[in-house]
């Protein structure tokens, strides 16, 4: 197979956005040109959707829209398609990363389409991991010496890529926390610091111009500051995790929760923010609500009928309610 594929196409969908960089440089480095489909728009989400079951969630339908953008873009001779398990019950991963090229095969297996697919059946174990990819770089004809270097440049970049997130986020708390001290001890009452909202969100919901774009845009324009709970450091986040909850069985969720505890004295609310029909998200979601107190948060659910429609109100409602918490205007506040 590897000596018709030359150029890899990737779907700019799902755990894209958490292991995105990853790929790519596995596929750079072992001489492969790769193309990312482009980012999501109104295209891209009306053909995943016309390609899916009405059951499957918003996130996989977009999943879907850009492997079809892939397909009709006719640059890439192959598509990647993997999947991901965590084989670990305190840690899973949900079944649609799982069963990814099952359903990518038999969606368009009417089209003369190369899907390239592996499973990483431990994506939190770095030794199982690598076999993972080094089997799959021996399919596409890679020495095993070609294989394991690519599975470490490969591994660099992501790591760097997270840590520049991860770096970036904490300079702006620490700078939103300076201004909060300023505003603090003004004796005016004059000066005031940004709202800081926490994103609560897969990623791939979360950085989705076009699922979650309007959204940012909408807290952005009221005058906070929204900083994304998947880029907090995932490994301390996971194990706050555990604070929240021993049997939360779902590896990313884990890290969202996590990244609330981190995070909690720092922020002024949350946007907890899920795609319609997401099952770790009804119970996550639930969880979330009832039992962490102390910070406002709101609920948003996205569905492929209404996209982002009417959120902007609901969102300027929270920011004003914030504000008005704020300035101790609340009595039970
Ligand atoms: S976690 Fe939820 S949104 Fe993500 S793929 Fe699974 S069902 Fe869809």
């Amino acid at each position: 197979m590897a000596d018709e594929v030359r150029v890899i196409g990737i779907p700019r969908g799902l755990l894209f956005y958490k292991y995105g960089v990853m790929w790519q440089t596995f596929f750079e480095e072992l001489g492969f040109k790769v193309v990312l489909s482009p980012k999501t728009d109104r295209a891209v989400f009306e053909a995943g959707e016309a390609a899916s079951v009405d059951e499957v969630c918003l996130a996989s339908k977009v999943y879907m829209g850009h492997v079809v953008a892939l397909l009709e873009g006719g640059e890439c001779d192959a598509i990647f398609v993997p999947s991901y398990n965590s084989g670990d019950v305190r840690a899973g991963f949900c079944t649609k990363y799982q069963s990814l090229p099952d359903l990518v095969e038999a969606t368009f297996h009417e089209r003369a389409a190369k899907f390239i697919t592996m499973r990483v059946q431990k994506a939190n174990d770095h030794k199982s991991a690598r076999l993972d990819f080094i089997e799959l770089a021996h399919r596409l004809n890679a020495s095993p010496k070609q294989a394991l270097r690519a599975y470490k440049q490969a591994m660099r970049a992501q790591e760097a890529a997270n840590s520049s997130r991860v770096s970036s986020q904490q300079e702006t708390l620490r700078l939103l926390t300076k201004y909060r001290k300023v505003a603090a001890s003004d004796p005016t009452g004059t000066e005031q610091a940004p709202l800081v909202i926490l994103l609560v969100a897969h990623p791939y919901i979360a950085h989705d111009p076009y699922i979650a774009g309007d959204i940012v845009a909408a807290i952005e324009g009221m005058g906070a500051t929204v900083i994304f709970a998947d880029e907090t450091d995932h490994a301390t986040a996971f194990k706050r995790s555990f604070d929240f909850s021993d049997t939360l069985p779902w590896m990313i969720n884990r890290e969202l929760v996590g990244a609330i505890l981190q995070t909690y004295d720092k922020i002024d609310g949350i946007v907890l923010l899920s795609a319609f029909p997401c099952g770790p998200d009804s119970m996550f979601d639930d969880a979330v609500m009832r039992n962490m107190h102390g910070v406002p948060i709101l609920n948003l659910m996205i569905d492929a009928q209404s996209g982002s429609a009417g959120m902007e109100t609901r969102i300027e409602s929270f920011i004003d309610i914030l504000r008005f918490q704020g300035k101790g205007r609340y009595l039970n506040a």
